[in-house]
């Protein structure tokens, strides 16, 4: 699909992460149906601990998602004082309960219960999110296992975009496990010649302009600027950056006027880790924000739980 830029003159591919996404998902009812009809409903749970405001909204989307797929969808919900004794107890009981075939915890956890711990407390046969180590070590080493939803998404939409992998030459930036690490590990699969870059890398920018494919996931808004993408080359933006300054909506969206409504009546606007007026004037195809990446995270998580009960009940 070509559009226009959302703020420059100049046209731009965009990944329609959103049309993926819905694809996806109905891809996961359809597989829901089939297991319905042998009397099995996919079960997903997900446990919410504190009050994050953003970690609220993650959750009842996720959940809602679960639902329109026809699966059993529920969220546990504690407050932030929840002891860690009982949050493992808890996923203990989830991981015996035989109709709950996909565990999420949503991160962040509050800071009193050790994330890795709770993490690893998941049975890897039922883990949606796909953080627990023994599945990032499959991951590693080829072998089938649930993969963390956000950079697995990704690289459903780039093969559907028919984005070229083989041989190509792609810098990821960032490396947490939850993202960068696991997307360099699904290119690398794919045959692409991958390089993960840090807050340590020197020389960023010349780095990046190298790459064929560009992947952002740093968590700064509009980090990554027109001079970090070679023209014509892939961009893909995972961040997701609340701004709230007037003058951050001016320098990332000058002259869009839908934007400006918008950020007058929310007081805030969302902006990836790529600058939208420079960095994806300059490439062939690049994923915006929101739009992009967001929607295939939740897809995916669907497609996760799906697989997990088929190989635990089908
Ligand atoms: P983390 O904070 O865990 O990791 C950020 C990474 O970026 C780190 O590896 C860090 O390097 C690197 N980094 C930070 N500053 C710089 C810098 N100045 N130069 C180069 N690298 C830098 O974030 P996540 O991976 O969890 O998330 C990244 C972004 O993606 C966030 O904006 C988040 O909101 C978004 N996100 C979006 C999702 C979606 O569904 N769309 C899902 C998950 C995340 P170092 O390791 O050296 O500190």
């Amino acid at each position: 699909m070509v559009r226009r830029g959302d703020n420059t003159a100049m046209i731009s591919r965009i990944l329609d992460g959103a049309a993926v996404a819905k694809t996806l998902r109905a891809e996961a009812a359809e597989g829901a149906a089939r297991l319905a009809s042998r009397g099995v409903v996919p079960g997903l749970t997900v446990v919410l601990v504190g009050d994050d405001p953003a970690s609220a909204v993650y959750v009842r989307n996720k959940e809602t998602a679960a639902r329109e797929a026809g699966f059993a969808g529920r969220t546990l919900r504690f407050p932030a004082s929840l002891p860690e004794a009982d949050l493992l107890a808890t996923i203990d009981g989830l991981n015996r309960d035989d109709a709950v075939d996909g565990i999420l915890v949503q991160l962040p956890l509050p800071k009193h219960i050790a994330t890795a711990r709770v993490l690893e407390a998941v049975d890897p046969s039922k883990d949606a999110d796909g953080f627990h180590p023994e599945n990032a070590g499959r991951l590693l080493q080829g072998k089938p296992a649930p993969v963390p939803c956000t950079p697995a998404g990704i690289l459903e939409l780039l093969k559907r975009e028919s984005v070229p992998l083989k041989g190509a030459r792609a810098v990821v930036v960032g490396r947490s496990d939850i993202v960068g690490k696991p997307m360099a590990v699904l290119l690398l699969r794919n045959d692409a010649t991958v390089t993960i870059a840090h807050s340590k890398t020197r020389d960023l920018a010349g780095l990046c302009r190298e790459a064929d494919l560009l992947v952002a996931a740093i968590g700064r808004p509009g980090f990554v600027t027109g001079d970090f993408v070679k023209e014509g080359a892939v961009v893909v933006d995972v961040g997701m950056n609340r701004v709230t300054s007037r003058a951050d909506l001016e320098r990332f969206f000058p002259g869009d006027a839908k934007r400006a409504a918008a950020f007058e009546k929310n007081g805030s606007t969302l902006v990836g880790d790529c600058d939208p007026a420079t960095a994806f004037p300059r490439a062939s195809r690049y994923t915006p924000v929101p739009g992009g990446v967001g929607p295939l995270t939740i897809a995916h998580l669907l497609l996760n739980t799906l697989r997990l009960c088929e190989e635990r009940r089908g």
